[in-house]
């Protein structure tokens, strides 16, 4: 079943936290972050109160992803108020911290430092919280384990055997961390030809649904390579927030995660 609950129990007087439902996967450029904040759009479209922490301390991308580059977040009483986007989505990212286009060259603990500070922030109004995880299974994704046990995981890959042997292990990761594994998603499956329409399998086919299906885990679904969703993405404008076919992948998916 894929339930993790979506709301958090009410009535005590303790300040209200999300849910955190950490996007995983165990390489890099497998569309992780897209997902991440496609995933976020639609379920906040689907009524949830969605926000956003890029825990991808050393490659941030969410600030150009949700079309919030340039700005930057207040400090209140030590707490990061997150950014908001213009897709109700708040968000906050090292890129909104950091100096745009200089490296971050910090050790370990400076990392976790700043994991820390963006998952305390203030997420009052929100009621689950897409961490958008570094790829594989670093100091990163333990800390989160450690001091904001997710209350489920999803694992993105490409089709494409390497990709998926490294997010075998990554749901190994959140297997033994004790978090539920609410389903993988993949991403790059099938490429339609802009010009003649033949749909081809760059990366391969169906592996992410028979790796998911080898451990007991949910398959939540694919998107396909399109370049609308490079362009759209690149653009701030995330595919998920229009009414284009590419928005379609992510409601289902969404539902899926949210049921
Ligand atoms: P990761 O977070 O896993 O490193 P990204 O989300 O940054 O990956 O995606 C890597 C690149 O691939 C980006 O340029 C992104 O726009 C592109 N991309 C991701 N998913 C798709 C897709 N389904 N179709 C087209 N381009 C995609």
């Amino acid at each position: 079943e894929l339930h993790v609950a979506m709301t958090a129990e009410r009535g005590s007087d303790a300040p209200r936290k999300p849910r955190i439902i950490a996007v995983g996967s165990g390489k890099g450029g497998v569309g992780k972050s897209t997902v991440s904040t496609n995933l976020a759009v639609a379920l906040q479209r689907a009524g949830h109160r969605v926000g956003v922490v890029d825990a991808d301390i050393y490659g941030p991308s969410q600030s150009r992803l949700l079309g919030t580059e340039g700005q930057r977040p207040i400090a209140r009483d030590k707490q990061l108020i997150p950014v908001q986007s213009r897709w109700g989505v708040p968000v906050l990212s090292m890129a909104h911290l950091a100096e745009p286009g200089q490296a971050i060259a910090w050790r370990g603990p400076m990392a976790g430092n700043a994991l820390v500070q963006m998952l305390e922030g203030d997420w009052t109004d929100v009621d689950v919280l897409i961490v958008d995880l570094p790829p594989g299974t670093g100091d990163i994704q333990l800390t989160m384990l450690q001091r904001f046990k997710p209350d489920g995981a999803v694992i993105v890959s490409t089709p494409q055997d390497l990709a998926l042997i490294d997010a075998t292990r990554a749901i190994g990761l959140f297997d033994k961390g004790g978090v539920p594994v609410i389903g993988l998603i993949e991403n790059m499956a099938g490429y339609a030809c802009p010009h003649c329409g033949e749909v081809s399998d760059p990366f391969g086919h169906g592996g992410a649904e028979a790796t998911a299906l080898s451990g007991d885990h949910p398959f939540l679904g694919r998107i396909p390579l399109d370049i609308v969703i490079r362009q759209e993405s690149d653009a701030g404008t995330p595919p998920a927030a229009g009414d284009g076919p590419q928005a379609e992948a992510f409601v289902r998916i969404a539902q899926r995660v949210a049921a």
